[in-house]
């Protein structure tokens, strides 16, 4: 069963993934080297409780953090440790919150000091594809559409989808139907309606789309060791557009500030 929400629903969940926003911009500002990733797991779940919500993640089917932290080969679930981020990684990082309600759901790719060219480039269009899917979600289109524009655009570079995994509908759980698959057939799948809410989230590789899961039974990493990029969205399905309710407004403007400082 497919829910569409109502329009005061659809309140409550843009106040949550405004709200996962403005946590992954606090993380933002100490993404740096030497930084431990359980450092930003403790900020980002006082910083959401500090807020009147509750993470979204810890406790979701026994997960204990609040943040899902990704490095470099890692695709998502990764899990908040004693690691330290070194210069030249990636790091994506995956929230949610749970207010009056309803989840956001957001995830991010942060470059930690200096990264290559190439995975730049793989940031960029992961985020690029993202905007592409998104751009589908509109009423009447189905949900083969949002994945074959991510994916048409990210093979075109020679990247990859990770099959494994998908986006999802949103609201008062955490994982609603349907799955939005990163790939697919134009025209293929469920038709969306008017007041659907989606998390889009690709989540593309350098190389192989192929995935393992590694022992610790979250972490999701790359087959072949290369580098994947994530980030996500919570939209509502409208006439003629999509309406995006989370932002990365927030955290980009954190990242252009560092920029600027140098
Ligand atoms: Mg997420
Ligand atoms: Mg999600």
């Amino acid at each position: 069963m497919v829910y569409c929400k109502t329009e005061e629903e659809i309140e409550l969940i843009k106040e949550s993934s405004l709200l996962v926003g403005k946590t992954l911009a606090e993380i933002a500002r100490h993404i740096r080297p030497g930084v431990k990733t359980i450092f930003l797991d403790q900020l980002a779940e006082q910083f959401i409780r500090d807020h009147g919500a509750k993470p979204g993640f810890k406790g979701y089917n026994g997960f204990p953090y609040t943040l899902c932290i990704s490095v470099n080969d890692q695709v998502v679930h990764g899990m908040p440790g004693e690691r330290e981020l070194k210069d030249g990684d990636i790091v994506s990082i995956d929230c949610g919150t749970l207010k009056n309600g309803y989840y956001g759901d957001s995830a991010y790719t942060f470059a930690v000091g200096h990264v290559n060219s190439g995975v730049a480039e793989l940031m960029e269009r992961t985020k690029q594809s993202l905007y592409l899917g998104i751009g589908q979600a509109v009423a009447g289109n189905r949900v083969g559409d949002i994945g074959f524009a991510v994916q048409s655009y990210v093979e075109s570079y020679g990247y990859s989808v990770v099959r494994d995994l998908v986006g999802h509908g949103l609201g008062r759980k955490l994982h609603e139907k349907p799955e939005v698959p990163n790939y697919g057939k134009r025209g293929s799948g469920i038709k969306l309606l008017e007041g659907m809410v989606l998390a889009v989230e690709p989540m593309i590789n350098l190389g192989t789309r192929r995935v393992i899961q590694e022992n610790d039974g979250w972490t999701i990493r790359t087959a072949d060791g290369s580098c994947s990029a994530h980030y996500e969205h919570d939209i509502v399905v409208r006439k003629g557009h999509a309406e995006i309710l989370s932002t990365f407004d927030y955290i980009e403007e954190v990242l252009n500030r560092e920029k600027q400082n140098g």
